[in-house]
């Protein structure tokens, strides 16, 4: 299978599994913006790997009246930065891990997850941590938090461990998913 067609997989399950997603915004009548839209965009930020990448993409489509968020990703229209924080954060991460199984089967189907063996029926998983909200004065009842001794005053903060399929051979690697 060639690589695009991986592609189209992964954004036809991905835009598939939207429809379980809960729309939370109470005026459903004159929507500018579809869900599918929203979370399409934001998805394409992290696959462009550019925070700019939107404002683009959103040049292109008024001079050209095409972009590679419509061509690639099915999007009708972008929607604003702001707009599509304020959506995702109503978003539970859990509402698209099925769609992350649907690909590593997908993977393994088409045989490059096997590609990954190190030895035997071993991967190797490379970890890191990261810390990606931080503060003292915004928190959420998810929150971890520190407390400062001295001061009394709490740091709130979200972190994660991102786990990686590596192979010493193969430049890609694949994201692993944790709970
Ligand atoms: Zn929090």
């Amino acid at each position: 299978m060639r690589q695009t067609n991986i592609f189209d997989f992964l954004i036809e399950s991905f835009t598939d599994n939207i429809s379980n997603v809960e729309d939370t915004r109470k005026q459903r009548t004159n929507l500018v913006y579809s869900l599918k839209d929203i979370i399409l965009s934001a998805f394409s930020v992290f696959y462009f790997q550019n925070k700019s990448c939107l404002s683009f993409q959103r040049d292109i489509d008024t001079r050209k009246g095409i972009s590679n968020a419509q061509t690639m990703f099915g999007i009708s229209d972008i929607p604003s930065d702001n707009h599509i924080r304020n959506m995702l954060d109503k978003i539970t991460p859990n509402s698209f891990k099925k769609v992350y199984e649907i690909i590593l089967d997908k993977l393994r189907d088409i045989g490059i997850l096997d590609k990954f063996y190190f030895k035997d029926d071993y991967m190797l998983v490379a970890l890191d941590g990261t810390h990606y909200h931080s503060s003292k004065n915004i928190s959420c009842k998810c929150c971890q938090s520190k407390t400062n001794s001295d001061t009394g005053e709490v740091h709130y903060y979200h972190s994660v461990i991102t786990p990686t399929i590596v192979h010493p051979d193969i430049k890609k690697v694949m994201s692993r998913l944790h709970n």
